[in-house]
Formats: structure tokens, sequence, C-alpha cells
């Protein structure tokens, strides 16, 4: 399945967050839950060499809660400080204000030792397009932002939220691309609707997700749409039945259904479902 993007877009955006990693000590990088891999960006880790960096693990609230604990695991065992979230959530946020503070000790301890005293802690979020950064930010800050750039009379240039009296958080997220060259990745980040333009053809995309539905979770599929001992092209027609999806001419219209069963599933009427697992090591 073909995927569109955008390489002039992603260049000036990775520019521009290159150089504002400069100015901060702390990364906190957002991915989904339900692809946690396929949602991070390659070149972060290049990007964010020597800084505290913590995972959110985030959208949670959508995800299989034992893959979640699975997936958790993963990231702590690789040395990162992670977190489940659902950003929309004030307790997930005080979570994650004592993770900051974990993950920031190590720079105030180096701090201290120079002689350095109660210099803030500077935070950058970081993630690919509809993960989540703007609720995240919104939800950290405590009030409605006010936005700097396009309106007159704003400064230009970055902006800082005040957290508390030792963090602050730049108000201008990183945007960065997961790797669309890898076909199953791309279409993971269609299902779950990041980047929702990226779809060429809807009818295509919802038939590999009942594929993927069918092999992993065929029950969801029987109980929703009645779906027993089918494929995934008669499963699409059994789902533009049941759903009385019908063209003028009054002939099935299986777009109308593959936009339903896709919309079902990222609206959490499937149940909370992982796409990604991770590998036993
Ligand atoms: P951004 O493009 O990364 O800034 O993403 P946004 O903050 O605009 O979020 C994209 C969509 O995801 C919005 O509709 C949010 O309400 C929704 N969203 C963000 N975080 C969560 C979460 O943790 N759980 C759920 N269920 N939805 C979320």
């Amino acid at each position: 399945m073909k995927i569109q993007w955008y390489p002039g877009h992603m260049t000036k955006a990775k520019r521009a967050m290159v150089g504002d990693v400069k100015i901060v000590d702390l990364i906190i990088e957002m991915v989904d839950a339900r692809a946690p891999l396929s949602t991070r960006n390659p070149d972060i880790d290049k990007i964010a060499n020597n800084k505290a960096r913590i995972i959110i693990l985030n959208k949670a609230d959508m995800a299989d809660d034992k893959i979640n604990e699975e997936w958790l695991e993963y990231f702590n065992n690789k040395g990162f400080h992670s977190l489940l979230m659902d950003s929309r959530q004030r307790k997930s946020i005080n979570k994650l204000n004592k993770l900051i503070d974990l993950a920031c000790q190590e720079k105030r301890e180096r701090d201290s030792k120079r002689g350095i005293k109660n210099r803030p802690v500077r935070a950058m979020v970081t993630g690919i397009p509809n993960v989540g950064k703007s609720t995240l930010i919104n939800s950290l800050s405590g009030k409605a932002m006010a936005k700097t750039g396009n309106k007159p009379g704003v400064t230009k240039g970055n902006q800082w939220l005040k957290l508390n009296k030792s963090v602050e958080l730049l108000d201008t997220p990183g945007i960065l691309w997961p790797k669309f060259e890898d076909e199953q990745i791309g279409e993971k980040i269609a299902y779950i609707g990041s980047i929702n333009d990226m779809i060429i053809n809807i009818r295509e995309l919802a038939t590999n997700l009942i594929k993927w539905f069918l092999v992993n979770k065929p029950e969801v599929l029987e109980e929703r749409f009645e779906i027993k001992d089918l494929d995934e092209h008669e499963s699409l027609i059994q789902i533009a039945k049941l759903r009385l999806c019908l063209s003028k001419g009054g002939e099935y219209d299986y777009d109308k259904a593959a936009s339903i069963f896709v919309n079902d599933f990222r609206t959490g009427k499937l149940g909370k479902i992982s796409l990604e697992r991770p590998k036993k090591e």
C-alpha cells in the first residue's frame, strides 16, 4: 500500500527541531501506545544524544492494558524513563511531573557541583503528527496557551511555559515523521489515524485492517459484525450489508463500509487494541 509523504515539510521540521534540542536539558518523546515502535522516529536517538529522556506511551487508554505493561517494561529496560499516559487526564500529568523530576535529578546534581543553584530544567515535547503533543503541552501548562508567531504584536521565537519553579517547557513541540519507507509502518500509522491524508485508498486500508483482526482478534469481528469463516474481502461485504451501506443505485457502497470499520477502530469501538507487541529478547 502506497503512503504519501512530504519530504519538504519533514526536512524543515527536523532542522527546526535539531536547533531547539540544543537549548533543552530534557526531551519528552511521545509515541502512540498502540504502535510504539512504528510511531517512533528513527532519528530521535541521534538528535537527542546526551539529553535526559522520557518516553511517553500516549493514548494508552486505547491500547491493550497487558501489552501496555509489556511496552513499559521494554522501554524501561532500554534505560528510558517511561510512562503510560492519557494526556487529556490530570492524573497522568501528575505522574509525568514526578518523572520529569526524576529524569532531571542528574542535571541538578551536576549544576550544584558547579555551584549553579535553581537553574530551571528546560524541556521539550517531540513526536510524530497527531500523537498528542499539543494536548500534552496544554495539559501540562494547565491553561489555554498564548499562540506565538502568526498574530500581530506577538514576538516570534521561543516561548517558555513555566510548569513550576524548577521546570520550563518549550511551547512549540518538535515534529518528526515516522519511517514511511517501510510499508507496514505506514499502514499502522494510517490505521491509528495519525496523518489522515496519507490514506490513498480507504477500501484497501480497511481490508488490510480486517485481515489484521482476522489473524489477531477474530472474536471482535464476530461479536460486532457477525463475521465468521470469511476472508477479508467477504468480511467487508458483510460489514456493508450489516450497516446498510448502499449507494444511490442501490448497490453496496464498500468505501462507506470501509470508513465505518476504520472509524470504529480509531474511536475505540472495537476495544483497546495494540497493533504491536515487544519481541521477547
Ligand atoms: P499533535 O498533532 O501531536 O499535537 O496531537 P494533538 O494534541 O492535536 O492530538 C491529536 C488527537 O488525539 C486529538 O483529537 C486529541 O484529543 C487526541 N488525544 C491526545 N492525547 C490523547 C490520549 O492520551 N488519549 C486519547 N484517547 N486521545 C488523545
